[in-house]
């Protein structure tokens, strides 16, 4: 019976509610084999067994905004702020061109507007010094103007997670005068813009019901976007969340193969998250339709102040040694790197 909703989900690319929520809680261990199996077929028909790195710039850990699961929220006065001067990401894109990689992801805290026509010149600046590579950005909430600025720009993609679509846990994840709304507003203005488009969720985050879980699925089923970034939430020791248990990566992993064979096309990131949760997290994600992983290029300095959650997994994989590990890594699963810039197919 699973196995057949697994089948058809592979099939149609759609299910009932009451049945994602068969897939999401079957606990016979052979079906849970089926759906992973199934998952990697779909990704391997897709990608091969290739995995696209993307080179992960921590931009700044200066935000105005107060989620209340991140540890870098505004009100946490324990993070020691920084922000990376303009030569010093050009240095990490730099190092990273030089290794291989062909994406960069900025990320970062959301800062005031102000500060937006800085960021439209450092797109510039790595534009016209590595036409080749792709520009990610992952700066949060901002108007549409500004969005439009950074594409202009050169921007070619956007991650913003939409964190739940439900509207009751959106309020109790964000402070007031967050709302899912404009949140989903967002994530249509980019997609509109042209940029590659990446929405998604923690799991596990605090008072995450089943039911929305099965409601994020019909959300990205129905948004498409080109991008899904799911990974476990992981309490950080100075936010309000701080008591509350991670998520956990065997329902990760399904969700990333749920995932998989509603959305074939879409990039699906093997995040850090999954990595910090369990030591063998990143291979599982991989192994469950996952096609993407996202070493750190940031200064080693700065790293440990970009402290979302607690026990960030480092993979250090900017170095040369770090890649051969990563591919070492890999390669145990029958799996290799690929260094092209990695667009969505359905760009
Ligand atoms: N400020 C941008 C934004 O809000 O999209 C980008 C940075 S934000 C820190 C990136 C992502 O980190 C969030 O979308 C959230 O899902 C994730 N994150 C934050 N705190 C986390 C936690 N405690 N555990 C797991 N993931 C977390």
């Amino acid at each position: 019976m699973n196995r057949d909703l697994v089948d058809r989900l592979r099939q149609f690319h759609e299910l009932t509610a009451g049945e994602f929520r068969a897939l999401l809680t079957m606990r016979d261990p052979l079906d849970v084999k089926y759906l992973m199996e199934q998952a990697r077929e779909v990704a391997q028909k897709q990608f091969g067994t290739k995995i696209f790195l993307r080179g992960l710039v921590e931009l700044s850990n200066v935000c105005r905004n107060d989620c209340l699961y991140c540890g870098i929220r505004q009100s946490n006065t324990h993070v020691s702020r920084y922000t990376l001067s303009r030569e010093q990401v050009l240095q990490c894109c730099e190092l990273g061109y030089q290794t291989g990689f062909r994406t960069f992801v900025l990320q970062g805290g959301e800062w005031g507007e102000q500060r937006s026509p800085w960021i439209a010149d450092l797109i510039s600046a790595i534009r016209l010094r590595w036409p080749d590579c792709a520009i990610t950005l992952s700066l949060g909430e901002h108007p549409r103007e500004t969005y439009a600025l950074w594409r202009e720009a050169g921007a070619d993609r956007y991650l913003l997670r939409h964190e739940t679509h439900n509207e009751r846990l959106y309020s109790l994840l964000h402070p007031q005068g967050m709302t899912i709304g404009h949140r989903l507003q967002c994530l249509d203005w980019l997609k509109e813009l042209g940029y590659q488009t990446g929405a998604g969720i923690m799991v596990g985050a605090p008072y995450q019901s089943l039911g929305s879980i099965v409601e994020d699925i019909q959300y990205l089923i129905d948004f498409k976007p080109h991008m899904i970034g799911i990974g476990p939430f992981i309490p950080q020791h100075d936010t309000p969340f701080a008591r509350f248990p991670a998520g956990s990566a065997d329902l990760t992993a399904r969700l990333y193969a749920i995932l998989r064979l509603a959305l074939p096309q879409t990039l699906i990131p093997s995040t850090t998250a999954m990595a910090t949760v369990a030591p063998d997290g990143r291979l599982r994600g991989i192994l469950a339709g996952a096609n993407v992983v996202m070493p750190n290029l940031s200064p080693e300095d700065n790293r440990k102040q970009y402290a979302l959650y607690d026990n960030k997994a480092a993979l250090g994989a900017e170095s040369a040694q770090g890649i051969k590990q990563l591919a070492d890594e890999l390669a145990t699963i029958g799996y290799a790197i690929d260094w092209s810039r990695g667009d969505s197919p359905n760009a």
